[in-house]
């Protein structure tokens, strides 16, 4: 592509951003900070080029190995709730896949940790996020069940994978007053809250989501 195809390509890449931030809008996001977040983070670059066209559709879309980068809505919802009334401090991100929601979390949160179970999908997600060089991002293949050990406690967990029960080493790494975000359930899923008060664990279940099985092992 010549210079002046490229800038074109990222004008009209911009205006469907902006398109995909108003309708966040629309749809009841609030929180300032999380649309500006998403609108600075270029979500076509995250898909394969094929699909770019459709990156700022409000679906799902593929990103090989049977997984998907998530709908933008559903991850804007899920860090306005995480959000509320406070900063997301120390964050874990549990199925980092190609990066994306990572990115966003790092316009918000002091630092991101993302761990992902297939190794080559953790590589793409590298080299998607490498020419943002967002300093506050640190990937690792690891199964996500297990939590992350040697960077917690979290001010702030969420899994982008379903599970059919809260993993309990995810709970044991809440700091406290931190909160994590799961979506529970094996065939019909909601999005579950959980927010610890001492060694008092909240549970708020909220609404029904779609999510890939969070798995077992790393490959
Ligand atoms: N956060 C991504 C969504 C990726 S889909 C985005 O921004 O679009 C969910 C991801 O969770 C998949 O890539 C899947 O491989 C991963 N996953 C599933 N089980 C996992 C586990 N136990 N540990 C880590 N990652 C897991």
């Amino acid at each position: 592509m010549n210079l002046r195809a490229q800038d074109a390509a990222q004008q009209a890449a911009g205006r469907a951003r902006a398109r995909m931030v108003e309708r966040l809008r629309a749809q009841g996001i609030a929180d300032e900070r999380v649309l500006a977040a998403m609108m600075q983070i270029p979500r076509h670059c995250f898909v394969e080029e094929g699909l770019a066209y459709s990156a700022y559709d409000d679906t799902p879309l593929p990103i090989g190995h049977q997984q998907t980068i998530s709908q933008p809505f559903v991850v804007a919802r899920m860090i306005e709730l995480l959000r509320a009334g406070r900063e997301l401090g120390r964050t874990l991100e549990v199925g980092a896949g190609c990066g994306y929601q990572a990115a966003v979390l790092s316009c918000l949160a002091s630092e991101v940790y993302a761990v992902e179970r297939i190794r080559a999908l953790l590589d793409r997600a590298r080299e998607n996020l490498r020419p943002l060089r967002l300093p506050n991002v640190r990937l690792k293949c690891a199964d996500g069940n297990l939590g992350l050990p040697e960077a917690a406690p979290f001010d702030t967990i969420v899994v982008a994978a379903a599970s059919p029960e809260v993993p309990p080493a995810l709970k044991a790494q809440l700091a406290p007053g931190g909160r994590l975000m799961i979506p529970v359930g094996a065939g019909d899923q909601r999005l579950v809250m959980i927010e610890r008060q001492g060694n008092v664990f909240k549970e708020t279940r909220l609404e029904a989501v779609r999510f890939v099985p969070l798995l077992s092992g790393t490959e």
